[in-house]
């Protein structure tokens, strides 16, 4: 790397050119907000920043913001490009302009009542990025880019990380593109996404393939949308992998009998059974340090004087770990047979259905020690607020991301920025705008860390 008045002796690179660059804290916030009058919702205070979003993917905000992406990466001379997903690439030549770029990606879609934040922090953290490389003539070994990834949330067509799931060539393209929304438009027909692309003006023609877009790598700011960066008021997560989930539909099978009349030895009481699987789940996953979560949970025929016969909920398991998530559904599987031969369950029938088995993702050591050595850099100059005397932490991501598809194609990890609260798919949501920009200054320096690790171990010669 070499930067105008900045280089080392000779134009060597330095730990002192990645240093001097700095993001411009206010110019970020700035654009973060600036491009939040796309999709504003959920007014819940006076100041004008004080909305949540609604910017569903494709729909018209979702347009918007779009063309405020490549006009603004157009503005830094970046090359640019839309592929049959509607992704969007913004690449800013490096020397070497052959070689695949570094990415920095995230997502402009928005939960229905989302924030502020979730996306598209990463999002406009990358293109402040290059707003620096640009303002200081920065020649980067390699190219360096930002990918908006489309419907990242899942919440109007309902797969979540599509896109870049397309692109590691894992979701078919025919299964995304027929995708239906998940709630129909006014005229009461549910578009495709593959309609909603073609509307919008976003069905590029560029393949959605790593093949075709191939990334030397991609890392990406997030907030964490948990608590526990404020709570022990640390200011960056190095995020090292995903934890493993599997979502479960279990049905109970019990019997309807009358409620006055029954005595409980003769009862096949299927709520019963089903309410004391959801608290063992719970006690299981404790003892494995995991965490379980029924969400849904529906009983037939409903009614009050009379028994369910047939109950069924979901439920959703996660570890870290693969080996132990498995130790945990077997617990489960064990002890649910065990509890519905007992008493008024006695006799209930359990049925098991897999939903999803997601297993853990371990992000690159490549880019997590870019990221752990940003980290260092940057939390050295900041005033210390947490009691162990570390204001960073490895973290493992409770939730899915992009990130998880792109590291099956290029070496990626996170970064993670504090939330108030942890606080997420909120209006509310909120990460204070000292956090933004410490979090887009790890990102900038990770970018360069990996640039020129690059160049050193010959990746272009
Ligand atoms: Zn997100």
């Amino acid at each position: 790397m070499a930067v105008n008045g900045l280089n080392g002796v000779n134009g060597t690179r330095s730990k002192h050119d990645i240093s001097t660059l700095k993001v411009n804290q206010s110019r970020l916030m700035d654009a973060i907000h600036g491009g939040c009058k796309y999709g504003a919702a959920h007014r819940y205070g006076d100041h004008p920043t004080e909305t949540g979003m609604a910017r569903l993917s494709l729909n018209d905000a979702d347009k918007q913001i779009r063309d405020w992406f490549l006009a603004t990466a157009k503005s830094l001379n970046c090359k640019t490009s839309i592929d049959q997903m509607g992704n969007l690439f913004a690449i800013r030549p490096g020397k070497n302009a052959a070689a695949p770029p570094i990415m920095m990606g995230s997502h402009l879609d928005t939960q229905p009542t989302g924030g502020r934040y979730d996306g598209i922090l990463g999002v406009n953290a990358g293109l402040e990025v290059l707003k620096v490389l640009h303002e200081n003539n920065v020649e980067t070994e390699g190219s360096i880019g930002v990918v908006n990834w489309t419907n990242e949330e899942g919440a109007r067509f309902p797969m979540m990380a599509v896109a870049s799931g397309v692109w590691a060539e894992v979701v078919p393209l025919e299964t995304a593109w027929n995708l239906a929304e998940v709630s129909p438009g006014e005229d009461g027909h549910k578009r495709t996404m593959k309609q909603e692309l073609e509307r919008i003006g976003y069905l590029g023609s560029q393949p959605a393939s790593y093949r075709a877009m191939p990334m030397a790598c991609h890392f990406e700011l997030h907030i964490e949308q948990g608590p526990s960066l404020e709570t022990e008021r640390k200011r960056i997560g190095v995020v090292k992998g995903v934890q493993a989930f599997k979502w479960f539909e279990i049905t109970v099978k019990g019997r309807d009998t009358h409620a006055g009349t029954t005595p409980f030895y003769a009862r096949m009481d299927s709520m019963l059974c089903a309410a004391k699987l959801i608290v063992e789940s719970n006690a299981i996953v404790k003892k494995f340090g995991g965490l379980a979560t029924t969400g849904i949970l529906n009983a037939d025929p409903g009614s009050i004087n009379t028994m369910a016969h047939t109950v069924t909920f979901t439920l959703d398991i996660r570890h870290v770990e693969d080996d132990k998530l498995s130790e945990i559904e077997k617990a489960c599987r064990e002890a649910f047979s065990r509890i519905s031969e007992k008493e008024s369950e006695k006799g209930c029938k359990i049925e098991w259905k897999e939903l999803v088995d997601s297993p853990a993702v371990k992000f690159h050591p490549d880019c997590i020690a870019a990221v752990e050595a940003s980290t260092k850099e940057v939390c050295q100059d900041l005033p210390m607020t947490s009691e162990d005397g570390q204001l960073w932490r490895y973290m493992i991501s409770g939730a899915g991301h992009d990130s998880c598809y792109t590291n099956r194609r290029c070496p990626t990890s996170m970064i993670f920025t504090p939330t108030k609260d942890g606080i997420s798919h909120n209006p509310q949501e909120y990460c204070s705008p000292e956090d933004c920009a410490i979090g887009a200054q790890v990102l900038l320096g990770a970018v360069l860390r990996y640039d020129k690790l690059r160049a050193d171990r010959g990746d272009f010669s």
